[in-house]
């Protein structure tokens, strides 16, 4: 399956909600959701979700969570997959190894101000976790793994000022962050609760076991 790339302020519309795809500008008023908040295409305005059938409300579900996190279709399957032959409940253990993502992680610490940001930092070799560099984004981080910056100056100095832009975004409660280093630490595995959006994944789990 092909990468999207498309504008990313539709697929917030398409979903109904801000997936926080574009960082800062997400948080302004040139947030495209905020100004026009239906479904695009000629008759999106006319467009409602009321009308969607239970297949319809599943599916948006798992386009949304494969959105909000930048997975395509085989990758979140495999996700599946892995998360079904778990002990733990499908569902969660699906979020949890999404919210372990090495690009989500990133993200999550501030250090980039969009998931696609993270994405970019960690392919152009600029990541190391316990002291060795992962240029892979999907990489699943485990309990106890340092994160670090390993970049030039300049670069450093960027994402320093974009840290103070981003980060009353809060870090969540299982990562940690020295934020003078911008070194980051996995103290626990994320729990339901840390995923802090809007996620019903009883649909995505009904939708695969079809
Ligand atoms: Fe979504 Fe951000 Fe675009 Fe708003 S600015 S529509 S939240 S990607």
């Amino acid at each position: 399956m092909s990468k999207y790339l498309g504008p990313s302020c539709r697929l917030c519309r398409r979903e109904g909600l801000k997936l926080f795809l574009k960082g800062t500008r997400c948080q302004t008023e040139k947030c495209a959701f905020t100004r026009r908040e239906f479904t695009p295409g000629q008759h999106g305005s006319k467009r409602t979700r009321a009308k969607l059938s239970d297949y319809g409300f599943q599916l948006r579900e798992k386009q949304k969570v494969k959105r909000l996190y930048g997975v395509l279709e085989r990758q979140f399957r495999r996700y599946f997959k892995l998360a079904e032959k778990s002990k733990a409940v499908t569902g969660e253990k699906l979020l949890q190894l999404l919210e372990r993502r090495l690009d989500n992680v990133v993200f999550r610490l501030c250090i980039a101000s969009s998931r696609q940001a993270a994405r970019q930092l960690v392919k152009h070799n600029h990541i190391k976790v316990d002291n060795k560099r992962v240029n892979i984004p999907s990489y699943i981080v485990d309990e106890g793994d340092i994160i670090e910056l390993t970049c030039k100056e300049a670069l450093i100095k960027n994402i320093k000022q974009n840290f103070e832009l981003i980060k009353d975004r809060g870090i969540p409660t299982w990562l940690e962050l020295d934020s003078e280093h911008l070194k980051g630490k996995v103290i626990r595995l994320p729990a339901r609760e840390d995923i802090g959006f809007p996620i019903q994944e009883k649909l995505i789990v009904e939708l695969y076991s079809k």
